[in-house]
């Protein structure tokens, strides 16, 4: 007795979406603004509301961590397994980071 129907609900679908884009790419830090810079070139036509949503609910599933850095910024981290973070804030980059992956490089 389902009378549903009508396919999957955008939400879901937009969520998946942006699920490939974070973790498509290895292991990562990212900002919510980032996540969405990349949705908006991948065309998936989400809000920044909905990439902050679906980053804390990915955090609170334990699939992504937080890392704030300076108690200004927060970056969502898609390696959840114990690694060190070093973060140089003179050339803004990550230790972990290989120097393309998409962190903005002008500090
Ligand atoms: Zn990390």
């Amino acid at each position: 007795m389902n009378a549903a129907g009508g396919g999957p609900a955008p939400g879901p679908v937009k969520r998946m979406a942006l699920g490939w884009l974070l973790f498509g790419k290895g292991a990562r830090h990212l900002t919510a603004e980032m996540l969405y810079e990349e949705a908006t070139l991948a065309k998936v036509p989400v809000s920044l509301a909905t990439v902050y949503n679906t980053l804390n609910q990915l955090t609170d599933a334990g699939l992504l961590r937080q890392v704030s850095v300076d108690g200004t910024k927060t970056y969502f981290d898609t390696n959840v397994s114990a690694h060190h973070h070093f973060y140089l804030e003179t050339t803004t980059n990550w230790s972990t980071f290989g120097p393309a992956s998409g962190v903005a490089e002008d500090a």
